[in-house]
């Protein structure tokens, strides 16, 4: 198993400037994850890192912002960058979103190209996303590694044709085939990931596993409750922020969030009848940020109209993204 298994939560800092022996021998490097929407980048991350990082829904473009998770192995230090999935943008923030996922693989000391066994299967042939990560790749400089996910998902034989399909379009340092969700084939690939990392200081302390500020994961948290209830495109329609992070004396935590949404017209389908919606939704964000906080947690959400927020610059700022993709 890999990651330690603790919330400290903090900005990066660099562990130590005058590094003993021991420390010169450690070993770090980064990881960039890429692949199309929904092939189970973020499952992956959380799975290395051994605690939930980032959100994962059954919803295409979940992941919007960059989110690393740090995985410990020995004296290896592994940072995962999981990015926003490579797919054909239309919008200016989509444009972004694959903008921020291609730059990542820049400084990335190995490149984790992941696909979903089971869409290409059951399609019978590779599809257009997934073409595109591959002639995208064709341009990067980090050795790459073939992780073909959700193999549990497929019969066994059909894989075999999937391994050659995929290699004939792109060179691949290696192939693995795992499921990120049961966990198949993860310590393998945790083993040669570890391999590839050079020798330096771990970039953070060792009790770390993110890089995410708190009041982000926490925002994080309701979006996905909120992506996991509402049909079809509203999800997209919607971001959710943070406003006020208040500690109390009893050592709870109020934290009033706000939904906003594009359209006025969009809010009651949040809010649901009667208000039974949304506080469904809080009801499930707060348990988990109980769990994630290991605190008493009062969460108010608000839902408010914001048009266009996805063409603010503001917006894009937030979340680390190129306003001009
Ligand atoms: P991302 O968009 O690439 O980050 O994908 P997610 O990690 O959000 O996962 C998308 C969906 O695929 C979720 O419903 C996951 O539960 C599911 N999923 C991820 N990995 C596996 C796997 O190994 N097997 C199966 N059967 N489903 C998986
Ligand atoms: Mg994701």
């Amino acid at each position: 198993g890999c990651g330690r298994v603790v919330s400290g939560q903090a900005g990066p800092r660099v562990v130590s400037s005058n590094r003993t022996d021991s420390e010169s021998r450690h070993r770090c490097g980064v990881v960039v994850i890429l692949g199309a929407p929904n092939v189970g980048k973020s499952t992956l991350l959380n799975a290395v890192v051994g605690q939930k990082v980032s959100i994962v829904t059954p919803k295409v473009q979940t992941t919007r912002a960059r989110v690393r998770g740090i995985a410990i192995e020995g004296d290896v230090q592994i940072v995962f960058t999981d990015t926003p999935g490579i797919f054909s943008p239309r919008r200016r923030f989509d444009r972004a979103m694959v903008k921020a996922a291609w730059s990542r693989t820049g400084d990335a000391d190995l490149i984790l190209v992941m696909v979903d066994a089971r869409k290409i299967v059951t399609a019978g042939a590779i599809d257009e996303d997934t073409r595109r990560v591959l002639a995208g790749l064709a341009q990067s400089k980090p050795p790459a590694f073939l992780v073909i996910n959700k193999v549990d998902a497929v019969t066994p034989h059909k894989l075999l044709w999937l391994v050659k399909a995929l290699n004939d379009l792109s060179t691949f340092d290696s192939t693995f085939m795992i499921s990120a969700l049961k966990g198949d084939g993860l310590a393998d690939l945790m083993a040669e990931i570890c391999g590839r990392m050079p020798e330096g200081p771990w970039l953070f302390p060792e009790d770390q596993v993110s890089d995410q500020p708190t009041q982000f994961f926490a925002t994080e948290i309701t979006r996905e409750k909120l992506f996991l209830r509402l049909r079809q495109e509203l999800p997209y329609a919607l971001t959710v922020e943070t406003e006020l992070w208040t500690e109390n004396k009893d050592g709870s935590v109020r934290i009033d969030q706000t939904i906003y949404v594009e359209r006025e017209s969009q809010k009651p389908i949040i809010v649901g009848k009667g208000g039974r919606q949304i506080k469904e939704i809080g009801q499930a964000a707060r348990q988990e940020l109980e769990r994630f906080l290991d605190r008493r947690v009062h969460l108010f959400l608000h839902v408010k109209t914001r048009e266009n927020w996805a063409e603010q610059r503001e917006h894009f700022r937030s979340l680390d993204l190129d306003y001009d993709a």
